[in-house]
Formats: C-alpha cells, structure tokens, sequence
C-alpha cells in the first residue's frame, strides 16, 4: 500500500464489480475511499476490511444515490468524517431484463433512468459543491462511468441502459465545460463487455461468452483494467484532460 495522500474518492456502487476494483486501486494510490452501496451492506463491509487489511483507509455509506435524501445524507456523512472530498466516481449503475423497446413500460424506463442519470447529476452536484474553487473548495476529479451500450444502443437488450448512459455523456460534457475554470475536471470511460454481476441482471449471465466473438480483442474485459481507466483519469497524470472519454471495450 502507497503512502496515504490525504485525499478522500467516493465510488457510487463500490460493493461489487467495477466499482470494488476501483475502490481497490484507489486505496492503493493512497485515497481514503468511500464505498457506497445500495443494498449489500455486507460486501461493502468485505471491501473496506480487503483495503484495511492492506494498509489503507475505508468506510462504507449505505445510500441509494436515486434518492435525493439519501445522497444528501450521504455527502453530509462525508462532510462529517473527512471534511474534504477530491475525487468521484459516479459508477453506480443498473440495466433490467432484456428485451426491446416495444416492450418497455414506464415504469421500468424510469428506474433505469433514475439510477443511471438522476443518481450521477445529484452526485456530481453535491461534489462540485464541495470541490469548486469558486465556493472555496481546493479543486477536484469526476468520473462517470458510461458505456458503449451509449454509443452501440443495445438492440434487442437494453436501449432504455443505452440511452441513459448517452445522457451520461452529455452530462460529462456540459458539466466538465461548467467546471473547468473552477479546478474540477470532468472525464468518463466507457467499458465494453466486462466480466461482472451485472449481466445476470439483464437475465443473461453468459452473455460476454455469446458477444466475445464481436469483440476486435476477441474476449471480454476485467474490472480492474476500466479501474486503471478511471484512476488515471482522476490523476494528475490526466491534468489537461476534461470533457473526455476512454473506451475500454477490446475495440468494440
Ligand atoms: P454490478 O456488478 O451490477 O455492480 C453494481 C453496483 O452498483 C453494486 O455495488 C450495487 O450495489 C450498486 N448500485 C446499484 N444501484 C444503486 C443505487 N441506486 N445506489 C447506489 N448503488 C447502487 O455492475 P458493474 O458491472 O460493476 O457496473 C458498474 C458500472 O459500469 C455501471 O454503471 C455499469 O452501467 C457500467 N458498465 C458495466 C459494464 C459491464 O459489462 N459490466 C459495461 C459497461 C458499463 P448493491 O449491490 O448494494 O445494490
């Protein structure tokens, strides 16, 4: 474990997946991390004692980032226990079972819509908050993680998760144009077919095994390597960066 930097990173959906790994390199880059979690207080828990047991510092806040109490209530946790925030990771995420548009009700359209898109703008609202030199704050990174569902559209699967990680992108965009002269900058990545949970969600759990011919690299991606992505986008490595996408995808 690297030498503690000071600097706090909160991940949305840190429990599992995508999420966890980055909540991992985080730690190891010298973050305090803040796991975020809707339901699985337990694997959250599993995360912060694997950080800790290495040597790094971690709590976990249970928040359904949909929610706009609970989001409050969690920055003000926040607030409370590290006084400062340098970096997020909107990564929480959802899709629903396959099927095609004209089989959408609303009801479903709007939960995915609430996660994926509501969840990361009040997200970034309270970070910016928070980090925006104009407001006194020192400065900060944001991370949205997308897909390349927003760009492919997920036929015949998901065009409700498409489109909502398409208004993600927008959201990357106008907000990184809003924020770049307050200290903040604002990227996303866009990961392909990533060996996680989630697709078992959208009730096919074999699914990178069916798509990985029609990936250029010719299998699908691990969480760690959209975690290196992220990490180094919030890093000053990335410093003249804002507004951009990383696709870590194989090519597809
Ligand atoms: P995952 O394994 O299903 O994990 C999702 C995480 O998000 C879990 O920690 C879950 O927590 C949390 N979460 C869900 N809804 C939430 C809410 N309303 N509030 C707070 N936390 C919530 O998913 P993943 O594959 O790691 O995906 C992470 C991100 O990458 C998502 O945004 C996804 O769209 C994106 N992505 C994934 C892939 C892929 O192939 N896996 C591809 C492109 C993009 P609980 O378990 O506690 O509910």
């Amino acid at each position: 474990m690297s030498e503690q930097t000071g600097k706090t990173i909160l991940i949305t959906g840190a429990s599992r997946g995508i999420g966890a790994a980055c909540a991992l390199l985080a730690a190891g880059r010298g973050y305090r991390v803040v796991i975020n979690y809707r339901s699985d207080g337990g694997a959250a828990d599993g995360i912060v004692r694997a950080i800790e047991e290495a040597g790094g510092s971690a709590f976990a806040v249970g928040a359904d980032v949909s929610r706009e109490d609970e989001v409050l209530r969690m920055f003000a946790g926040i607030d409370a226990r590290c006084g400062r925030l340098d970096a997020l990771v909107n990564n929480a995420g959802i899709l629903a079972r396959q099927m095609r548009v004209d089989q959408m009700d609303a009801a479903r359209i709007g939960r995915i819509l609430a996660t994926n898109v509501t969840g990361s703008f009040l997200c970034a609202r309270e970070a910016v908050l928070r980090m925006s030199t104009r407001r006194g704050g020192r400065g900060g990174a944001i991370v949205n993680v997308s897909s390349r569902a927003g760009v492919l559209g997920a036929a015949g699967e998901y065009v409700d998760y498409a489109a909502s990680k398409a208004a993600l992108d927008a959201l990357t965009i106008g907000l990184a144009k809003e924020t770049a002269d307050e200290g903040i900058r604002v990227n996303g990545v866009r990961p392909g077919l990533i060996d996680t949970e989630m697709h078992a969600s959208g009730g096919e759990a074999g699914r990178i095994e069916r798509l990985k011919s029609s990936v250029p690299m010719g299998r699908g991606g691990e969480a760690i390597e959209v975690a290196r992505a992220i990490l180094w986008l919030l890093s000053d490595e990335a410093s003249y960066t804002t507004g951009s996408f990383i696709d870590v995808s194989g090519g597809r």
